[in-house]
């Protein structure tokens, strides 16, 4: 039988989040799961031992719980503390050790591990460095290592379970990985297939991610309002007419924001029936939706804003709309962009009766 034994007792603490990155959320569930889903689809293995700290223990148990693969494996101190408690857990003749934070590993990586084991009794997931390596001192290169016949060496690591264990039971101290214990106390392990894009979740930087979202807004033209398009008053014979100052820009912008971090619509954080909005300022509840995704972990990247529009010529005023909404979205001025168009005198927009914006904005989660 082929097991695999997932290290997810560290803390990850390069991440900086204050709690174990592995529990963090990626792909609809945390990086621990995508990482055991992994092992689970490939239906290589017959058991998967995770090795968890005693703080997580209760959360990682309440994941996995009934999972018909997966057996919880107190960790210890050190990481080869860790594997030395999944080394004596597990009931596999080869076992496979693997990085809780190596999500992406592929079927094509596991099976070419497990068939070097076979073949060579060990295999290591590797691939050829692409940079030059050098080992620092001081801040220095003391060392130009180069990078011909340089690999980066990545997990899983593979070799037939009683043989690591015995080597196992003689390491002391804390060894990087499995690879290290092993060409120490047994032989030099064989290589295999390892891959840039097998890549581990260590920086905060890793665990961001992009979303799109789209708003649209449309407002009726009458003589007597103020006319606001991106914050800037036009002068003009008519204006917007609504219940705030009607700012079609901002509030299809607001609504690509509120969509993209997969909230409701400004209708329901501003709804029309309250009288707190009354002729509001459009750039004030801007802020307050920049404020609203940036809690979920949300930051603007860039907006792109297209306003319909058959008069007045809006050119002039351009750039100062992109100011504002780029003073309040916190990114350079060239990260909004707002496009203007008449309707060829076609539909409402054409016969003067209204106006349209739609909006598209990137957001980058963070955490
Ligand atoms: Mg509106």
């Amino acid at each position: 039988m082929i097991g695999a034994i997932v290290t997810a007792a560290g803390r990850g603490s390069r991440a900086g989040f204050g709690e174990n990155k592995l529990l963090r959320p990626l792909g609809g569930g945390t990086v621990l799961e995508k990482t055991v889903a992994a092992f689970e689809e490939s239906g290589l293995f017959g058991e998967i031992l995770v090795t968890v700290s005693a703080e997580d223990e209760t959360r990682v148990r309440a994941i996995f719980g009934g999972h018909p693969l997966v057996k919880i494996v107190p960790g210890g101190p050190t990481r080869t503390k860790s594997v030395l408690n999944g080394l004596r857990a597990s009931a596999a003749d080869i076992v496979l050790v693997h990085d809780g934070a190596r999500p992406y590993v592929t079927r094509a990586i596991l099976e070419d591990c497990i068939g070097s084991v076979k073949k060579y009794g060990s295999g290591v997931a590797a691939y050829p460095a692409a940079d030059t390596l050098a080992r620092a001192e001081d801040g220095r290169a003391a060392e130009v290592l180069g990078k011909d016949g340089l690999y980066v060496v990545q997990t899983p690591q593979g070799f037939y379970r009683r043989e690591l264990l015995a080597a196992y039971e003689k390491a002391r101290g804390d060894y990087p990985d499995e690879s290290s214990v092993y060409a120490e106390f047994v032989s030099a392990p064989r290589l295999s297939l390892g891959s840039p894009a097998n890549r581990k979740l260590t920086y905060r930087e890793d665990f961001e991610s992009f979303r799109t979202g789209n708003g649209y807004d449309t407002h009726r033209l009458e003589t007597g309002r103020r006319l606001v398009l991106g914050g800037v008053e036009v002068p003009y014979e008519k204006g917007l007419a609504g219940h705030s100052d009607a700012d079609v820009v901002v509030h299809a912008l607001m609504d690509a924001l509120l969509s993209g971090a997969g909230l409701r619509d400004i209708g329901c954080y501003f709804p029309d029936t309250d009288p707190k909005y009354k002729d509001a300022d459009s750039v004030n509840l801007l802020r307050e939706v920049v404020r609203i995704v940036g809690e979920r972990g949300y930051k603007v990247e860039n907006a792109s804003v297209a306003l319909l529009a058959e008069r007045p010529k809006l050119a002039p005023y351009i750039d100062r709309m992109r100011e504002n909404l780029a003073n309040v979205l916190a990114v350079p001025f060239s990260d909004v962009g707002i496009s203007v168009t008449t309707a060829e005198k076609l539909g409402f927009v054409g016969r003067e009766e209204g106006m349209a914006a739609y909006a598209t904005a990137l957001l980058k989660k963070t955490f």
